[in-house]
């Protein structure tokens, strides 16, 4: 068995990362990464993403970012980079040679909170954005899988937990606070999305067996057609994040087909465009699935690779930067001035 313990250690180890970040930013150290970056290694894209937004006070939920902080995150943004959607970022780094750093604001999934919380704060600093739709559940409320292990792993009232993931395997965890359960969760949900959709439900089912909570895990609203029409005529891009939102390293190639053609072709037929834009599931690919990602007629897809994009970037290999669990505008700086300067 796999222990992982040490959660007092793990808090004193991350408060001195945090003071340091906040240190780094108002210090002007992130000012002076950036205008080296701008300086020498230019032009550059980064491409920050999301997932769900929540209303700036009230409970948070998994992989949310609080409409402040989100805001917090734009106005930075703004102040520093030239906002672009993923597309025109792309096309600019490939075809301009300019000192310009671009920064592309992308949404995965396609969650209503999308809509209620950070298209209001896209729209009032005039931002563009792109959002990833997983078309099956378009107007749905799903519980999804990732969920219920949240659910469970965010309860107070646990402590510790001990999962078996299957093979004989199992890994133990201590829960502390908010911000490590959460990192536990995407610890957790890090091995899940590896194995398939099976397995997944045996893991989960047998997790919420041996720790029942009180509350069932919540299902997610997701984004309806109208409220698509109506950020699309804003400005808003959509692009397709498959059909079902499963790892399609694990697929047959017809089922991968099937995964992108049906989603491409649903968002084509709504909004009445051809649709360029794809996002990977959970950021997972191989050459198998990049090939038939081209072969179904995307123009670039975003990958789970940390990093930033640069002239030599494969369009359907795109890296990003993961934004949406960055609480504080020092930890977006930070996470995004160290990039540019060492990628
Ligand atoms: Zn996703």
């Amino acid at each position: 068995m796999d222990e992982i313990k040490g959660c007092g250690e793990m808090r004193i180890i991350s408060g001195i990362k945090n003071i340091t970040k906040d240190l780094f930013y108002q210090s002007g150290v992130c000012k002076s990464l950036l205008w080296i970056s701008r300086a020498y290694r230019c032009p550059a894209l980064a491409i920050l993403v999301y997932h769900r937004a929540s209303p700036s006070h009230g409970d948070r939920g998994y992989m949310d970012i609080p409409e402040n902080i989100f805001e917090g995150h734009v106005r930075f943004l703004k102040d520093n980079f030239k906002i672009v959607s993923m597309k025109e970022g792309l096309k600019n780094i490939y075809e301009k040679d300019s000192r310009e750093i671009y920064a592309a604001i992308n949404f995965d999934d396609g969650y209503m909170d999308n809509y209620l919380y950070a298209y209001p704060v896209l729209k009032r600093y005039s931002v563009p954005a792109t959002i990833f739709l997983t078309t099956d559940y378009i107007g749905k409320r799903p519980v999804f899988w990732w969920d219920r292990v949240f659910n469970v792993i965010s309860y107070p009232g646990l402590k510790y937990v001990n999962i078996d993931i299957g093979g004989s395997e199992s890994i133990g965890f201590d829960l502390g606070n908010a911000s490590q359960r959460e990192a536990v969760t995407d610890r957790i949900n890090g091995i899940l999305r590896l194995r398939c959709e099976i397995q997944i439900q045996d893991i989960v089912g047998k997790l919420e067996r041996m720790y029942p909570v009180p509350v069932e895990a919540r299902p997610s609203a997701m984004l309806g057609w109208d409220e698509i029409r109506q950020m699309r005529a804003s400005g808003i891009i959509f692009g397709s994040h498959t059909k079902t939102h499963r790892n399609l390293c694990l697929l047959k190639d017809d089922e991968i087909a099937e995964e992108l053609s049906s989603s491409k072709k649903a968002i084509e037929k709504m909004l009445r465009e051809e649709i360029r834009e794809f996002s990977y599931p959970f950021g997972i690919f191989d050459e198998r699935v990049k090939r038939l990602a081209m072969e179904a007629g995307f123009g670039y897809a975003r990958a789970g690779l940390k990093r930033i994009n640069r002239k030599a970037a494969d369009r359907f290999l795109l890296a990003s930067i993961c934004a949406g669990a960055l609480m504080k505008t020092s930890f977006l700086a930070n996470r995004v001035s160290l990039s540019l300067f060492k990628d």
